[in-house]
């Protein structure tokens, strides 16, 4: 790895450890040359998914999206950079695991939009209720004020335990 300081690629790894779950790898360098130390961050590279949009177009999945529509659901909510990057990571997480289990039914797969909605809907809840209700005002458009009660009140339910 080229060193940020000195620019000389000569250097050590001093400490390696598991990141974020497992889901990435993070590594301590010292630069044999300048004696400065950086981290780099190893993670998997997602191959590309087209999306299955409502009107049947396709498009690629992709995070910034994703990102953008949390920033809006937790607009002036308390979030980390961590949380949000790691609802992210959640979301393609489950992406990669439906394709994984509905092409072991040998029937190929798709990914729907819808589907995409669902898995954001699911990462959301566990972390801010008032976003996750947001969220989902937003992305399933309510016929009325009923429907969203009834949103409400299952929100409730489950975190109450009934
Ligand atoms: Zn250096």
């Amino acid at each position: 790895m080229l060193c940020p300081f000195c620019g000389i690629e000569n250097d050590k790894v001093i400490e390696t450890r598991a990141a974020d779950d497992g889901r990435s790898i993070r590594r301590r360098r010292e630069c044999l040359s300048c004696g400065k130390r950086y981290t780099t961050y190893e993670k998997v590279e997602m191959p590309p998914v087209q999306i299955t949009k409502r009107d049947g177009t396709k498009q690629p999945f992709n995070r910034d999206k994703i990102r953008s529509g949390l920033i809006k659901a937790f607009n002036k909510r308390d979030i980390t950079e961590d949380q949000m990057e790691r609802i992210v990571s959640d979301v393609e997480y489950m992406v990669y695991n439906k394709m994984y289990q509905d092409s072991k039914s040998g029937a190929g797969y798709e990914i729907y939009s819808d589907d995409i909605g669902k898995f954001i809907m699911q990462s959301i809840k566990k972390v801010d209720e008032v976003a996750y209700i947001r969220f989902v005002s937003v992305s399933r458009s309510f016929e009325n004020i009923d429907q969203f009660l009834q949103e409400l009140n299952e929100l409730k339910r489950e975190r109450d335990g009934q």
